[in-house]
């Protein structure tokens, strides 16, 4: 028998269980939960703050850092943030795209959740999408799979910018990533791509970014000491 606590970790294993499953909203949460933030460690999405908590009246979080939009709600940063439809009614129909064999229609969709076939129709388009690009947690590569790993930072336009902030671009300082929004790349050859945007190129915000599954061959333009990822064209040890 399964304990309490881990009830609602468990993943449905038919249509039925499923809808069941999510229509219990604790249960909505465990799994947004694992898919946000997979450590356990609630961050706020706009300050990065751990220092948040829920509120359960609300179904929200509250970052105790003082900022605009202290309060932020599952949903937030992912493919249902702007749809009013509740988890409730997404996560079905997320299980439905992942596990059926032979596709599902939007006519299956507005039976089994009871929305809409407008909004049903609506809502595969959406996960579909979600799922093609993977970006919501998945990892890339596998055995003997090469992946590329690099980083840019593209440059804000020094005549949009504000006076003081143009000088301190221009002058290098502050690092060399002021008004520059920095993107990191991971291109599986042949392959998948994901990417992430950094605050910086240290090591430290980069790694947790590459995501890749066990067995894959990644490789750099620069060494990175410890990562195990090879450097490009520099013969196949890491640096
Ligand atoms: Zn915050």
């Amino acid at each position: 028998m399964a304990s309490k606590q881990n009830k609602h970790n468990e993943f449905p294993a038919t249509l039925q269980e499923a809808v069941i499953h999510f229509q219990d909203f604790e249960n909505c949460k465990a799994f947004m939960m694992g898919l946000r933030w997979p450590g356990g460690k609630v961050k706020c999405p706009h300050c990065g703050s751990d220092d948040v908590a829920w509120l359960p009246n609300a179904r929200v979080f509250k970052c105790y850092v003082k900022h605009p939009l202290q309060k932020f709600s599952l949903k937030v940063g992912t493919i249902f943030e702007d749809s009013p439809l509740p988890l409730e009614k997404w996560l079905p129909v997320m299980w439905m795209l992942v596990n059926a064999k032979n596709g599902i229609s939007s006519w299956e969709v507005h039976h089994v959740i009871s929305v809409t076939q407008k909004s049903a129709w609506f809502m595969l388009q959406r996960c579909r999408l979600a799922l093609q690009d993977e970006k919501y947690g998945g990892k890339i590569g596998g055995p003997g799979c090469e992946i590329e790993v690099d980083e840019t930072f593209i440059g804000g336009k020094a005549r949009n910018m504000h006076k003081a902030r143009k000088e301190r671009a221009l002058a290098g300082k502050g690092g060399g990533y002021v008004g520059k929004a920095g993107v990191q790349g991971m291109l599986e050859r042949g392959g998948k791509i994901r990417t992430a945007i950094v605050s910086d190129e240290k090591l430290v915000t980069l790694m947790p970014n590459v995501r890749v599954e066990p067995g894959s061959h990644v490789f750099t333009v620069r060494s990175a000491p410890g990562s195990g990822w090879r450097v490009l064209g520099r013969g196949p040890t890491a640096g």
